[in-house]
């Protein structure tokens, strides 16, 4: 993805979230001088197995596991500072060095055990199904203007008025949904003292470090989290997260131009999956599902939760490679269909008698969609030691071929396993 004109490149989820990023980002960070978090907290789980050990990273990036790679967490990020720390330890002790090239950005917004609170107690949160870690209530007190960010740490006595505040929206908002649990606004004062000393020397102007390394020529890649069908804007609203994960949000949430932006990656699985509730127009029936689901171990990285599975939906696809700008695909979890003995693409849904083919904004809409399937042959081979195009069986190759023609972007890798090597680079 790195050539002498694309240095800045964005790696993005074009489906639901678990599409496999993580892996992609290692591949690509061997050849990165920075890799940088843009969005999200700490419910993605990106999982990156190097063979002999396996490593889940919620909120540091993936590129932490090359150690000449220096990593950022953006402004568009919330941070759980007490898992971060977590995971740096864990990270440490597996001999990673991680301090001295971890960054914060000092405009991030912190995750706070209220907000983890209000998520666990809240309805909404449970109807939309999410991980319950304090997210979507912390980006709520950020667009409400009442969040604590990252840089509020080095002034103790602002500290302790934002959390009172924050604590008492908080505590009303618990009181709304009938809860009996409490806001103890004190010890979380008394943490975030404690956590400061630790955290402010990693914080900084993450927009004018990654700014200065770009003016350098260094090769920086910006990674998401979760997918574009879950971006708050361009996804199947309510049904959502609270963050921007399109390639718009790349920018925003680091903080620099988006012009400086020179590739966005896709990263799609080979068939579809997603986590929570919402729609999911090409969902196989339970039989296929929990066969699928056994094969792709789609099985939340954060929460453990079952992913729900169907075929791959270039309807989908294309409405991200759109609202993306991606300039390369890459379709990961091939060899998980490698013992179908059929297998389908959506090229489109009917929706009340009439036969759409670009992705319906509204979810009532698409819950009476019925997808419409081109069907292939299965290959009935094992891909996962095939290391060129050439190498996989012909029906996977016409499979390959066709989404490429579907999405109409470039097809750039081909992922056949989990571990590091388990892929084609076209
Ligand atoms: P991410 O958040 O997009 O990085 O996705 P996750 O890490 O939640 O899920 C991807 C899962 O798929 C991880 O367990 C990966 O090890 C695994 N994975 C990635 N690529 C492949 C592949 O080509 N084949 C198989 N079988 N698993 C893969």
């Amino acid at each position: 993805m790195f050539t002498d004109t694309n240095r800045t490149v964005v790696v993005v989820g074009a489906q639901w979230g678990d599409e496999g990023k993580g892996k992609l980002v290692d591949v690509l960070a061997e050849d990165a001088d920075w890799v940088v978090r843009y969005q999200g907290g700490a419910n993605a789980g990106h999982t990156v197995d190097l063979g002999a050990r396996s490593f889940v990273l919620h909120q540091i990036p993936s590129g932490i596991l090359h150690p000449t790679v220096r990593c950022a967490i953006g402004n568009g990020v919330v941070l759980d500072p007490e898992t971060l720390f977590t995971e740096i330890d864990d990270l440490v002790r597996d001999g990673l060095e991680v301090e001295g090239r971890l960054y914060i950005s000092d405009r991030a917004h912190l995750v706070l055990p209220y907000h983890k609170l209000v998520d666990a107690e809240s309805a909404a949160s449970q109807a939309i199904g999410t991980t319950g870690r304090g997210i979507g209530p912390a980006y709520e007190d950020k667009v409400a203007r009442r969040g604590i960010r990252v840089l509020d740490l080095r002034d103790p006595a602002r500290v302790r008025d934002l959390v009172r505040r924050g604590a008492a929206h908080a505590a009303a908002q618990l009181a709304v949904f009938g809860s009996t649990r409490c806001v103890d606004a004190d010890e979380t004062v008394a943490m975030l003292d404690g956590l400061a000393e630790r955290l402010l020397p990693l914080a900084g102007d993450v927009g004018l470090l990654i700014h200065r390394a770009i003016g350098r020529g260094a090769s920086v890649l910006l990674e998401g989290a979760q997918g574009s069908l879950l971006d708050v804007d361009h996804g199947t609203y309510p049904f959502v997260t609270s963050s921007s994960t399109t390639s718009g949000g790349a920018a925003t949430g680091v903080g620099i131009a988006p012009t400086s932006i020179d590739a966005v990656l896709g990263v799609v699985k080979a068939y579809t999956t997603r986590v929570g509730n919402g729609p999911l127009p090409t969902e196989f029936d339970q039989e296929l599902s929990e066969r699928v689901r056994a094969l792709g171990n789609e099985f939340g990285a954060t929460t453990g939760r079952a992913r729900r599975c169907g075929w791959f939906d270039a309807g989908v696809v294309r409405y991200a490679a759109r609202v993306n700008g991606l300039s390369d695909l890459a379709v990961t979890k091939l060899d998980v269909l490698d013992t179908l003995e059929q297998v389908a693409l959506c090229t489109g849904y009917e929706i009340d008698g009439e036969l759409h083919t670009e992705f319906p904004s509204d979810v009532a809409a698409l819950d009476r969609a019925v997808a419409q399937y081109e069907w292939f042959d299965g290959w009935m081979t094992p891909t996962g030691d095939a290391r060129s195009f050439l190498d996989l069986p012909m029906e996977a190759r016409h499979y390959l071929n066709r989404i490429q023609a579907l999405i109409d972007t470039p097809l750039t890798y081909v992922s056949v396993g989990t571990r590091r090597g388990q892929i084609i680079a076209l």
